[in-house]
C-alpha cells in the first residue's frame, strides 16, 4: 500500500460539502439556525430528550462538571483506559479525580472495583462516576445507576465512542449510548476521528431540564436574556430595553459555529449507514483472529457495539506497531493510562495502582477502523498482522 493507512478517519461526502458552503453564503456563521437543527437532530438520533452542542467534546465535559456542582474538594471515580479529557474536566474545576481498575473482559470500568472504592470510604466521600464507553463498548449503566442511586452519586456518561451503540441491560430494555434514561449526562465530541465529524465540536444529552436550561447559559458565558430568568429591577433601576442582558453566573464562550453544526447535521444523515459498516470492519477482523493469539474483546449479544475502535491485545506490542509502520499501517495504542500521565503521578497515583488497566496498556493495539477502509485495505491489514505473528514463529 503506497497511501498510509491510519487507525481513524473522517469522511466527507459533496453533501457536507455543499451544507457548509451554504452556511458561508448565509447571514450567519455562529449562533444561527444550525445549531438547534444539529441540536434537535441529534437529540432525536441519540433518544435523548435534549441536547446543548458545544465547541468540543472536552468543553462538553467541562460544563457537565460545573453543571453537576464539581467543586474544590469534589471527589468522582472514572477509569484509567481514557482519553485524559474524562479526568481533567474533574481538575479543571478543582475536584479530585480518582480512579478503579478495569474489567479485562471487557477494559471498561469495573463495576465491582466501584463499588470496592465506595466501600472503603465514608458515605459522601464520593460526589459522581464518569463511565467511558471505550472504543465503542457501551457501559451496562443499568447496574451503574443502581450503585449511583444507593450512595448518591450522579452519572456522567463519556459517550464520545459510541454514538449509536446500545445495550440491554438488567432492565431487559435497550439503552442507546448517551439517551438519558440513566446517566445523568451525557458527552460526544465531534473530533474527526469520531463517527461523527464536526472539525471540532461537542454534544451534552439528557433527559433533565433543570441541568439543559443550566447549560444553555453556562455555554454562552452565563448570560441569560430570557425574561422569565431575569432579576427583579433593583430599586431605582431605569426601564429595561429591547438590549437587556444579564450575567448570572461565570461562564464560557463554548458555543459551536453554524457552519460546523452544517457538517455535523449533514454527516449525522448517514450515521446509521457508517456505523453498520464500522460492526461489518469489525466482524471481518473478529473472524480473522478468531483461534489465533490476537486477543480480541467480542461482546454478548446484548451488546451493540459502536466501534470507534478495533482494538487487539497481542504479547508483543511495540513490535507489531513498529512492524506495522514498516508496512504503512498506523496502528495506534488507546490509551496510555491516564493515572501514570506525569499530571496525575503527582496525585499520588503510580504504577502497580490498577493491574488491569496497566497489562491492557502493556499489550493493546488499535487497528484502523473506520467506515472508508476498503475491504482489500483491511484485508491487507490482517495479512500483515498475520504475517508478522509467522515471522515470530520463525525467529522463536
Ligand atoms: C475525543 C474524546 C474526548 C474529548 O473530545 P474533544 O472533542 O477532542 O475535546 C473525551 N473523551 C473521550 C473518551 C474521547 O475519545
Amino acid at each position: 500500500m503506497n497511501q498510509p493507512i491510519p487507525y481513524g478517519r473522517q469522511h466527507i461526502t459533496d453533501d457536507d460539502i455543499a451544507a457548509v458552503a451554504e452556511v458561508l453564503r448565509g447571514p450567519f456563521l455562529t449562533q444561527g439556525p444550525h445549531i438547534g437543527a444539529f441540536e434537535t437532530a441529534f437529540a432525536r438520533y441519540i433518544g435523548s430528550p435534549y441536547a446543548v452542542a458545544v465547541a468540543n467534546g472536552t468543553a462538553a465535559l467541562h460544563l457537565c462538571c460545573i453543571a453537576l456542582g464539581v467543586k474544590p474538594g469534589t471527589r468522582v471515580i472514572t477509569t484509567p483506559i481514557t482519553f485524559s479529557a474524562s479526568a481533567n474536566c474533574v481538575r479543571y474545576c478543582g475536584g479530585e479525580v480518582f480512579f478503579a481498575d478495569i474489567d479485562p473482559n471487557t477494559a471498561l470500568l469495573d463495576i465491582n472495583m466501584v463499588r470496592e472504592l465506595l466501600e472503603q470510604h465514608p458515605r459522601g466521600y464520593f460526589s459522581g462516576i464518569i463511565p467511558v464507553d471505550y472504543a465503542g463498548y457501551p457501559v451496562d449503566l443499568t447496574a451503574f445507576r443502581a450503585l449511583a442511586d444507593e450512595y448518591g452519586l450522579w452519572l456522567l456518561e463519556d459517550s464520545c465512542h459510541s454514538p449509536g451503540g446500545s445495550f440491554h441491560g438488567g432492565d431487559e430494555q435497550e439503552h442507546r449510548c448517551g439517551d438519558g434514561s440513566l446517566a445523568d449526562l451525557a458527552i460526544f465530541s465531534f473530533h474527526p476521528v469520531k463517527h461523527i465529524a464536526a472539525g471540532e465540536g461537542g454534544m451534552i444529552t439528557t433527559s433533565n431540564e433543570a441541568l439543559y436550561n443550566h447549560l444553555l447559559r453556562l455555554r454562552t458565558h452565563g448570560i441569560t436574556n430570557k425574561p422569565g430568568d431575569l432579576t427583579e429591577l433593583y430599586p431605582g433601576e431605569p426601564e429595561r430595553g429591547g438590549w437587556y442582558m444579564e450575567l448570572q453566573e461565570l461562564g464560557y464562550n463554548y458555543r459551536l459555529t453554524d457552519m460546523q453544526a452544517a457538517l455535523g447535521t449533514s454527516q449525522l444523515n448517514r450515521a446509521d449507514v457508517m456505523l453498520a459498516r464500522r460492526q461489518e470492519i469489525a466482524q471481518r477482523y473478529d473472524e480473522a483472529f478468531a483461534g489465533t493469539n490476537v486477543i480480541t474483546i467480542i461482546p454478548p449479544d446484548s451488546v451493540n457495539h459502536a466501534y470507534h475502535l478495533y482494538v487487539i491485545q497481542v504479547d508483543d506490542r511495540k513490535g507489531l506497531y513498529d512492524f506495522l509502520r514498516t508496512k504503512n499501517i498506523m496502528a495506534q495504542v488507546h490509551y496510555v493510562p491516564v493515572h501514570l500521565m506525569p499530571y496525575y503521578r503527582q496525585f499520588g497515583w503510580k504504577p502497580g495502582d490498577f493491574p488491569n488497566a496497566e497489562r491492557y496498556y502493556a499489550h493493546c493495539l488499535s487497528l484502523p477502523m473506520y467506515p472508508t477502509l476498503t475491504d482489500e485495505e483491511q484485508d491487507y491489514v490482517i495479512e500483515s498482522v498475520r504475517e508478522w505473528a509467522a515471522l515470530r514463529l520463525v525467529n522463536a
